[in-house]
C-alpha cells in the first residue's frame, strides 16, 4: 500500500529525519493560507498523488507570493495528473502540500528496498539524485551505492558512516547522514514497510541535509497489525476496479483489451493471458477467484468483471484442485440468472468434480460456449469476440 508524500514525511520526521516545515491544503484558499502561516517569501506547492515524477509533469512548483500559491493550487485541484509512472488516466489531485522553499546546493538519492536475492533490506544511494535518477541508474549503474543490512545486527554505525563517506559528505553532514539512515531503517523495519525513498535528499545552503521528497509503501499483509498505517489508505488513488474486488476477497488486475477473464490462481491467469494473445486477442482484465470459491463468490467475480465496460466476451478458465468445478458451474449459472447476462461466456472446467460441473452447464440450457483445453478456450473466446466485432 502506498501513502502520500506528506504522510511519509510525517512518519520519517517522527523517527528523526529532518524535513521542511509545511502544511496540507484541500482548497486553493487553504493553500494560500498555509503559505501565510508558514511565513517566508518562497514556497513549493506539491500535488499529493500516489506517484513520483510529479515535478516533470507540472505537479510541483516554486511560488514567490501567496497569490501565486493560490493560483497554482487552483490549476491543480481536481485535475488528473499524468506522470511517467501513472497510466494514461493519471491520478486525481485532491490534496496539496505547501512547504517553505529550500535552498538547494546538491540533490542526493536515498532508497531502502527489499532485496529478494540476499533476503535483506538494501540501501541504494547516490550523490546525484533528483528528477534524473532513473536515467542515471540506466546510463551509469555503478554510480549507485548499494549496501545490505544484516537483520540480526541492524544498520550498524560503521556501515552508515561508510556510506556517508562514499557519497562525499563532509564534517557535520556525516553525523546527519548517519541519523537519517538509522531513522529510515527503523521506520522501514518497525512499520513493515516495503520501500522508503527520499529523492531528493538535499544539501542546503547552510550545508545541512533535508528530505525534500519522501515515499513509503507498506506490506499489505501486515496492515492488520499496523492500524495507524492502514488508516492512511487513500482510495481516490487506487484503481476502483481493483479495490472493490479486493474488498470481496478477489484479486483483480485491470488491463486494456476486451476479453474478461475469471480464473483461479495467478499462474493459470498468466498462461491464459498468453494464450489469448497468441490467439490474437487482448484481455480486458483478469480476476482470480482463489481457492474453494463458492457459487456466490463466482457471481461476485462476474459482477466485478462486468463493471469494466470494455468487456465483450467472458472467459472462465478453472483448473480445480481445492476448487470444485460443480460449485463454479453453479456460480456461472447463477450469474446468468441474477445479473441478466447478455455477453457470450466461454467456460473451460478441469479437475475436481469436473463431470458434475459439465453436467450442470449442459443441463442449464444457457447459451454457454464450452471448451476442453486452455488453448481451445482462448481460441473460442477470441473467435467469439471477432464475430461480434464483424
Ligand atoms: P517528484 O517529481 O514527484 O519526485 O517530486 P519532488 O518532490 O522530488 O520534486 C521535484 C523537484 O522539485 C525536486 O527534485 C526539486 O528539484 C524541486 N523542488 C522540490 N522542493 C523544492 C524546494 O523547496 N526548492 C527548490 N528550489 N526546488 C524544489
Ligand atoms: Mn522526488
Amino acid at each position: 500500500m502506498d501513502i502520500h508524500e506528506y504522510q511519509a514525511k510525517e512518519i520519517l520526521a517522527r523517527f528523526g529525519v529532518p524535513v521542511p516545515r509545511g502544511g496540507l491544503a484541500y482548497s486553493p484558499e487553504q493553500a494560500g493560507y498555509r503559505a501565510r502561516e508558514l511565513g517566508g517569501s518562497a514556497w513549493v506547492v506539491k500535488a499529493q498523488i500516489h506517484s513520483g515524477g510529479r515535478g516533470a509533469a507540472g505537479g510541483v512548483k516554486l511560488c514567490r507570493s501567496e497569490a501565486e500559491v493560490q493560483e497554482f493550487a487552483a490549476t491543480l485541484f481536481g485535475r488528473q495528473l499524468v506522470t511517467k509512472q501513472t497510466d494514461a488516466n493519471g491520478k486525481g489531485v485532491y490534496r496539496l502540500w505547501v512547504e517553505g522553499a529550500s535552498d538547494i546546493k546538491q540533490e542526493l538519492y536515498l532508497g531502502f528496498v527489499l532485496d529478494r536475492k540476499s533476503e535483506r533490506i538494501m540501501i541504494v544511494a547516490s550523490a546525484h539524485g533528483g528528477m534524473e535518477i532513473e536515467d542515471l541508474a540506466e546510463k551509469d549503474p555503478n554510480s549507485l551505492r548499494r549496501m545490505t543490512i544484516d537483520p540480526a545486527v541492524g544498520l550498524s554505525e560503521f556501515q552508515a558512516r561508510e556510506l556517508a563517506f562514499q557519497l562525499g559528505l563532509k564534517g557535520g553532514q556525516i553525523a546527519q547522514m548517519v541519523t537519517i539512515l538509522k531513522a529510515c531503517y527503523r521506520a522501514y523495519r518497525d512499520l513493515d514497510a516495503m520501500m522508503v525513498e527520499i529523492n531528493p535528499l538535499v544539501i542546503t545552503g547552510t550545508g545541512d541535509l533535508v528530505a525534500l521528497d519522501a515515499k513509503m509503501s507498506f506490506d499489505t499483509n501486515a496492515l492488520f497489525r499496523r492500524p495507524e498505517i492502514a488508516e492512511l489508505r487513500d482510495r481516490s488513488q487506487e484503481d476502483p476496479r481493483e479495490s472493490t474486488a479486493g474488498d470481496h476477497g478477489l484479486a483483480y488486475v485491470g488491463l486494456d483489451g476486451d476479453i474478461g477473464c475469471i480464473i483461479n490462481g495467478a499462474g493459470l491467469a498468466m498462461a491464459t493471458m498468453d494464450m489469448i494473445k497468441l490467439a490474437g486477442g487482448e484481455p480486458a482484465n483478469f480476476l482470480d477467484i482463489g481457492g474453494g470459491a463458492s457459487p456466490e463468490r463466482v457471481v461476485r467475480a462476474f459482477r466485478t468483471v462486468l463493471a469494466d465496460r470494455n468487456v465483450s466476451v467472458i472467459l472462465v478458465n478453472i483448473f480445480a484442485g481445492i476448487n470444485r468445478c460443480d460449485w463454479v458451474a453453479q456460480g456461472v449459472v447463477l450469474a446468468y440468472r441474477e445479473l441478466g447476462l447478455t455477453l457470450p461466456v466461454v467456460v473451460r472446467l478441469a479437475g475436481t468434480n469436473v463431470e458434475e460441473g459439465r453436467r450442470i452447464i449442459d443441463a442449464s440450457g444457457l447459451p454457454l460456449i464450452t471448451a476442453d483445453t486452455l488453448e481451445d478456450a482462448a481460441m473460442k473466446a477470441v473467435a467469439t469476440r471477432q464475430q461480434l466485432a464483424a
